[in-house]
């Protein structure tokens, strides 16, 4: 990416943990990133699904963002906090940078139902902490599915993990989801499964095993 800046880039996206592949950036490649990165280019960080992440050498974003005026932080309450419908989130970044985006931002902010909501969710760690165990028992579950047959997968920091599909066949497994009832994220080279309850997980893996022809 770095190698892709040139004077016309303004905005440098990385999602991190990334969607769809559940991989992360860790600190030490995202400080020299960032330090490589000119300051007129900014740089926001997408952490929508942070709160998931259980790598030590995971980057502490927020407390970058006084080292670098051109570093934004965003963040959301549709995933962990559960709250997607209520369409709320965050951003951090220096103040210069926020006084700029004011000038372009729209001038009716959240709504005060999504705040009020956001504001109790936070003070919700305990359904944060259910949501990690159940997301963490999960990711087990098909863990122990892709390793018991040999079906390469990405390690997730996320609530979803990402299946590559060699021969190109994620449409297909997707379509064989879909009949079982699930929808997943299909593409061509992979799919990517949010993780459910036991009990979804339990039939999406089903469906799988009866498909390992297309997984393989
Ligand atoms: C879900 C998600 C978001 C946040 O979306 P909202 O508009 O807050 O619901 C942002 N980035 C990524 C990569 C996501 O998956």
């Amino acid at each position: 990416m770095l190698k892709a800046v040139n004077d016309k880039t303004k905005i440098i996206w990385i999602c991190n943990p990334n969607n769809p592949t559940g991989t992360y950036v860790g600190g030490a490649d995202l400080k020299s990133f960032l330090d490589r990165t000119p300051k007129e280019v900014l740089v926001a960080v997408d952490e929508a699904y942070v709160e998931y992440v259980t790598a030590k050498d995971f980057p502490e974003t927020l407390k970058l963002i006084s080292q670098y005026p051109n570093l934004v932080v965003l963040r959301t309450f549709s995933k962990v906090y559960g709250l997607a419908s209520f369409r709320i989130g965050f951003g951090v970044g220096n103040p210069d940078f926020i006084q700029d985006l004011e000038v372009g931002r729209l001038p009716f902010n959240t709504g005060t139902l999504a705040q009020e909501a956001a504001i109790a969710a936070l003070d919700d760690q305990k359904f944060v902490a259910k949501s990690l165990t159940e997301n963490a028992k999960g990711i087990a579950q098909y863990v122990a599915f892709l390793e018991a047959n040999n079906i390469p997968y990405y390690e997730s920091q996320a609530n979803f993990i990402f299946i590559p599909s060699k021969r190109n066949l994620g449409m297909e497994i997707g379509a064989k989801v879909l009949d079982s009832g699930y929808i997943i994220r299909s593409f061509p080279f992979g799919i990517r499964i949010t993780i459910g309850t036991t009990a979804d997980n339990t039939t999406v893996i089903a469906c799988l095993k009866k498909n390992l022809d297309l997984l393989k």
